[in-house]
């Protein structure tokens, strides 16, 4: 009986000392296991703070290259600018190589881009002709007033051109009477009675004697035999002004270009220049001038240009000039 109870009180021993033991192990575990997530939490910590600094200078870095780039972009555009100014007039001698239109030499209407209203003068030369008629019903259509830099011909339909023109409130200005080369620069004598023939036949058809022209082949033409000097003394001491143009949409050079690139001639040159005359031409073999009008009309008017006819007010785009005039 005795022997029995300190059995029972042996295994009661051995039982407690196990159950102890059991405790002691999951309480270690519990606590290895608290300790390895301090640890794992404490590391999460300080890795989170490191993100967070490599994030402010990430930050840091990209607002200093967004600077970077914008500072980029204005030196890039000061120097496009400033290419532009430099070949301005290699592009127009290349788009003014008319076959009756030599190219300028030196220009004395460049200017640079401002922000005031650009200011741009469409004018026609060579006319009237039936694309004339069809180039004063688009500019009608539109509230559009031109310049019309006209030649002689004694028709009743060129008449009735010459009269819708002034009757329209365009300008109807002289390109010469009988625009052959050889005929009005032969001489001064000669360029004199072209031109007087000219402006007493407009005036007598149209009831204006134009006060403005444009030398065929322009100002800087290279084949008049006369000193063009000579022949700019004698338009100005006429009261007549001439103007030559800074733009062309190049609808007289051998190229053909369709009328998105006439277009895209005269937009290219419009937006550098505050003040622009538009060389274009309105004689019978120039349809693709008429189709470029209106999608012309709508770029330009989308750049807020203001498009005028040529007037007393406007300032003279010439290629050259005559000595001790003014
Ligand atoms: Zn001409």
């Amino acid at each position: 009986m005795e022997g029995k109870t300190t059995n029972g009180l042996r295994e009661q021993q051995v039982r407690r000392k196990r159950v102890n033991k059991l405790k002691m192990s999951i309480l270690t575990g519990a606590g290895i296991w608290v300790l390895i997530l301090s640890v794992l939490v404490f590391a999460l910590l300080v890795k989170l703070i490191l993100l967070e600094n490599k994030l402010d200078k990430l930050e840091d870095a990209i607002v200093s290259f967004e600077k970077f780039v914008e500072e980029q972009k204005e030196y890039n555009d000061d120097l496009q600018k400033a290419k532009d100014t430099d070949t301005i007039e290699s592009d127009e001698s290349e788009k003014n190589l008319t076959k009756e239109d030599v190219p300028e030499g030196n220009t004395h209407a460049k200017e640079t881009q401002k922000s005031e209203t650009r200011k741009v003068y469409l004018t026609f030369d060579d006319g009237p002709s039936e694309n004339t008629s069809k180039i004063l019903d688009i500019l009608k259509e539109r509230n559009i007033k031109a310049t019309f830099f006209v030649v002689g011909i004694d028709d009743e339909q060129s008449r009735a051109l010459y009269q819708r023109i002034v009757a329209e409130g365009h300008t109807l200005g002289m390109h010469s009477f009988s625009h052959k080369y050889d005929l009005i620069y032969k001489s001064k004598e000669a360029f004199a009675e072209d031109m007087s023939h000219l402006q007493s036949y407009l005036e007598e058809v149209t009831g204006v004697a134009p006060k403005v022209m444009r030398f065929p082949g322009g100002s800087s033409n290279q084949v008049s035999n006369v000193d063009m000097q000579e022949l700019i003394q004698y338009v100005n001491e006429q009261g007549v002004t001439y103007f030559d143009w800074n733009v062309a949409s190049g609808d007289a050079t051998n190229h053909p270009y369709t009328k998105e690139e006439l277009v895209q001639n005269v937009m290219d040159d419009v937006v550098r220049y505050e003040t622009s005359v538009v060389l274009m031409h309105d004689a019978s073999d120039k349809a693709t001038t008429v189709e470029a009008l209106v999608p012309m009309i709508d770029q330009l008017r989308e750049l807020g240009a203001e498009i005028l006819p040529i007037d007393e007010t406007t300032k003279p785009i010439q290629h050259i000039q005559a000595d001790g005039t003014e």
